[in-house]
């Protein structure tokens, strides 16, 4: 249910604070301690898991169903511009804290940091597109 060793469990807990600007039985919502933009919140589901692959099903549902409400909400709050959600899985994708979260990054126009989430392309010739797109095929 909750790791003694996670960071964002003893939050939840109420044993480390935090900046909580929702909560119900199931999530608390808290501003990112280090924002990449003013109003930079996370979702946080209450029972821990470590990421995407761990996450129950209805609870990830029910954090994209949070995420379209506070995007509405704090984009009315903060007149931001434009929202990104976002979420990382595993070390190579930029996760650094192993207790699911969902990213919650209000994006104002004249912003002095607007090329956070940039990256760079890569090519992939159309034969091996459709052996990537073949091999994806889920049903
Ligand atoms: P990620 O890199 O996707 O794992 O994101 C982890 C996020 O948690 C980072 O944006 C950190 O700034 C944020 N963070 C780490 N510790 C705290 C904390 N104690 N309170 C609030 N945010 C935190
Ligand atoms: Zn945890």
């Amino acid at each position: 249910m909750s790791d003694a060793n996670c960071i964002f469990c003893r939050i939840i807990a109420g044993e480390i604070p935090s900046n909580t600007i929702y909560e119900d039985d199931t999530f608390k919502v808290i501003l990112d301690a280090s924002p990449a933009s003013k109003g930079h919140a996370l979702i946080l589901p209450k029972k821990h898991c470590a990421d995407i692959y761990e996450i129950d099903e209805e609870v990830a549902a029910g954090a994209m169903r949070l995420a379209k409400k506070l995007a509405c909400h704090m984009t009315e709050v903060l007149s931001c511009d434009g929202f990104n959600i976002l979420q990382n899985n595993h070390e190579v994708a930029g996760q650094t804290v192993f207790h699911f979260h969902m990213h919650l990054i209000p994006r104002y126009q004249n912003a002095k940091n607007n090329d956070i989430l940039m990256w760079s392309h890569e090519t992939f010739t159309d034969e091996e597109m459709a052996q990537i797109r073949d091999s994806l095929k889920y049903e």
